[in-house]
């Protein structure tokens, strides 16, 4: 029977960065994955066309932490690119975050940035105490912007009103008065040059790490020992949902490739708050910046069952996630690191951050 000093179970963000981290302290490391690939939901491809695609939808990498970017940069280099998103509303396209451009075309209006202030100052529903994503949007927009870019992609996405849910879920979108129209504010904002899986494989590629995917938790326990697990998983899974199920929401991928279109959208990601039953249509080239000829596209479907992509933010299902965060306090030889794991609306950048510390510790013990 082999043996190895760790297990990590799951070999996305957080499982890659506790091997990597292991392994350099000459720790020997198993790493497993269910699925037949590495990079967790980063995992990108060639699709049969030559197009690098995600195939499990987009991955768009930005940080405010130098500590995790610099840790990355010793995988991978890096592409420069800011994302940006256009919604439509009634059949025109406008940026999202709302910014100054919005709500001028949107209003048919000429506002300066503190002509934007005071119109938002206007419209807004001042809320307080800011509970629910509903309290966050009308907080900061009012009633119409609310209607017209969240309350319909917010129920397509989540299968719920914005007010059944935690204030971080909207809150992860700003609202400008000026024409900054990045999706995201952060200061480093890049892409890893030869794609997630590549910087996965370099992270990988030590010595101590053997990885082995296409293999389950359950099919290895009898055929491998191990000192201590690391669980990147769904918290509910490994304890047999003994308290219920923990609900994720799911999504469906559907994949395109148009053989003689360059280039369908002006921006990366298009998303569609009222129309369609997808939420967003995202065309790849803009991500990764490849050459090539034609292009393809990813449509997202949300769906209640299927893989877990999302946790689900709200105070009933934190309740339950701290009901078995009690059974991981017990569980003396298995940490719990990641996104499924944690039950924690992460971004990439913040599932290595919180890898990084948890394996910190681990190495203290
Ligand atoms: P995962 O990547 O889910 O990895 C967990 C792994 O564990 C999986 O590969 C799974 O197969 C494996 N596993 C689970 N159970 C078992 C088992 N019993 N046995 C063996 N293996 C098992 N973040 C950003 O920063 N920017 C973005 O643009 C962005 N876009 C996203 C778009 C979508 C559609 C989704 C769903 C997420 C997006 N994210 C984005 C979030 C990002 O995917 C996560 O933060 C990150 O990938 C989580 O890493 P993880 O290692 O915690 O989990
Ligand atoms: N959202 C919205 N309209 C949009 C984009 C986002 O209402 O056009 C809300 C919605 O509730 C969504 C949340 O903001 O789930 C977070 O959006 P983000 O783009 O960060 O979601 P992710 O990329 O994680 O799916």
């Amino acid at each position: 029977m082999s043996q190895f000093d760790y297990l990590v179970v799951g070999a996305g963000f957080a499982g890659a960065v506790c091997a990597q981290q292991l392994a350099e302290e000459g720790k020997s490391v198993l790493v497993i994955d269910k699925r037949p690939h590495i990079g967790g939901n980063a995992y990108d491809c060639k699709d049969e066309h030559g197009v690098i695609i995600h195939p499990y939808g987009p991955h768009i990498f930005h940080t405010n932490s130098k500590k995790v970017f610099e840790y990355l940069s010793r995988f991978t280099d890096w592409r420069y690119y800011e994302h940006r998103v256009l919604a439509v509303v009634n059949g025109e396209h406008y940026p999202l975050p709302i910014n100054r451009t919005t709500i001028n075309r949107l209003y048919g209006l000429d506002l300066d940035e503190t002509g934007v202030g005071a119109y938002l100052d206007k419209v807004r529903e001042p809320r307080d105490p800011i509970r629910s994503s509903e309290d966050v949007v009308l907080n900061s927009v009012g009633p119409d912007l609310c209607e017209k870019f969240f309350r319909g992609y917010t129920r397509k996405q989540w299968g719920m009103d914005l007010s059944e849910l935690s204030a971080g879920v909207a809150a992860r979108i700003p609202t400008r008065t000026n024409d900054d129209d990045r999706y995201f504010g952060d200061s480093f904002q890049f892409m890893p040059a030869q794609g997630y899986t590549a910087m996965f494989t370099r992270m990988l590629a030590h010595p101590n790490i053997t990885v082995r995917t296409a293999t389950a938790l359950d099919e290895i326990r009898g055929h491998v020992t191990w000192g201590h697990m690391v669980y990147s998983g769904p918290i509910d899974a490994f304890f047999e949902h003994r308290f219920g199920k923990l609900p994720y929401r799911s999504l469906s991928f559907e994949h395109q490739h148009l053989p003689d279109v360059q280039q369908l959208q002006s921006v990366g990601t298009v998303n569609y708050p009222n129309d369609h039953a997808y939420t967003r249509i995202t065309e790849f080239k803009h991500l990764t910046g490849q050459m090539c000829e034609g292009t393809s596209t990813v449509r997202e479907y949300p769906q209640a069952e299927g893989e877990p992509y999302y946790p689900i933010p709200r105070a009933d299902n934190e309740a339950l996630f701290k009901r078995y965060s009690e059974l991981v306090e017990q569980e003396q030889s298995v940490t719990f690191v990641g996104r499924l794991a944690e039950y924690r609306y992460y971004n990439m950048d913040q599932v290595v951050g919180a890898a990084l510390t948890t394996v910190k510790k681990l190495k203290n013990k």
